[in-house]
């Protein structure tokens, strides 16, 4: 019944697509920062789009996945309001910043929560890529972007059509065949990739001919991989197994025991999920100097050690 317009100060556009804008503002009652995403309702298929990413959103709370705090009907918009995320997209943070494996391992358990919650209520994400992983300046990690994302039941518990962005998807989304909520875990080794090689892979070639390669190849590899522990691959691989039996759930990418060693803390199974704690990176090196915010670092040169 409130009137977002008097209800929020608008400061700043903070993003735009296809569906409207997004906007940095103030919360005029609390003086908290919101992010408020303005959703033109013209066209059946976003507001399919659009009522799925608001009922995902409004029933799956967690610390890991950008929480919707209000929405509203303006005109022939629809108002989301989420907490704003001032560190910007995973994204911006990859071509601006070095990320160490440490870095890399904390990035990628925050997901993993968030992922493991979203399963555990039978939602497969669906679009998990660096540009919806969103970033707070306390450390904070989250998943943002529901649109793509599907309701499982316990009855029904696969999905066919396919969905996705074209590098991040998984071969049995591309191949068109069934598929459950593991396509979100080989998305996310493929963003693992993408933030200690600073790309994707087949990042140069076309979504339709990137589809092919991953239907037709085999695991994608690090184009260096003995510049990385071999944690980090052991890691990458249980995510980017090709055949989704085996490769790893959340919970089981989650679940490993910890052995505590001296400021980092290293699984029984030799995975690295539990390395920097939560609101505390890891030291930066040297080389790397701030600019617009303390996640958003630029690199002088550019320098791929590890
Ligand atoms: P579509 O919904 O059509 O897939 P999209 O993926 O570009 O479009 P979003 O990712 O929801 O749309 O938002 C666009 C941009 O707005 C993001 O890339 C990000 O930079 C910014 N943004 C979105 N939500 C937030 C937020 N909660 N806090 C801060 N910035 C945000």
């Amino acid at each position: 019944m409130e009137n977002p317009v008097t209800k929020y100060t608008e400061l700043e556009n903070i993003g735009s697509g296809g569906f409207g804008e997004v906007c940095r503002a103030l919360d005029n009652a609390t003086g908290g920062e919101v992010a408020i995403k303005k959703i033109n309702l013209q066209g059946l298929r976003r507001k399919e789009v659009t009522v799925n990413e608001l009922m995902v959103m409004k029933m799956n709370r967690n610390p890991n996945l950008v929480n919707c705090l209000d929405s509203y009907l303006v005109d022939d918009e629809l108002w989301l309001v989420m907490e704003y995320m001032d560190g910007g997209t995973l994204s911006d943070a990859i071509d601006e910043m070095y990320i160490s494996e440490y870095e890399m391992a904390a990035i990628s358990r925050e997901c993993l929560q968030g992922l493991d919650f979203l399963h555990s209520n039978y939602v497969i994400h669906r679009d998990v890529k660096s540009y919806n992983i969103l970033l707070r300046t306390d450390g904070s990690v989250k998943l943002a972007d529901f649109g793509l994302s599907a309701q499982l039941t316990p009855e029904q518990n696969r999905r066919s059509s396919v969905v996705g962005t074209s590098w991040w998807m998984a071969p049995e989304v591309v191949k068109g065949q069934p598929y459950g909520p593991k396509v979100d875990i080989w998305s996310l080794g493929i963003v693992g990739i993408e933030m200690v090689e600073r790309q994707v892979p087949h990042c140069n070639e076309s979504p339709t001919l990137a589809e092919l390669l991953i239907a037709t190849g085999g695991t994608p590899q690090l184009q260096q991989p003995k510049l990385f522990s071999a944690l980090l691959r052991h890691f990458l691989s249980c995510c980017l197994q090709k055949n989704e039996e085996r490769r790893w759930s959340a919970k089981e990418l989650l679940q490993v025991k910890c052995k505590g060693a001296a400021g980092q803390t290293v699984s029984e199974d030799g995975l690295l999920l539990h390395w920097s704690p939560r609101h505390q990176m890891s030291p930066l090196p040297p080389h790397l100097h701030f600019c617009k915010s303390p996640f958003l670092l630029k690199i002088l040169p550019l320098p791929l050690k590890h």
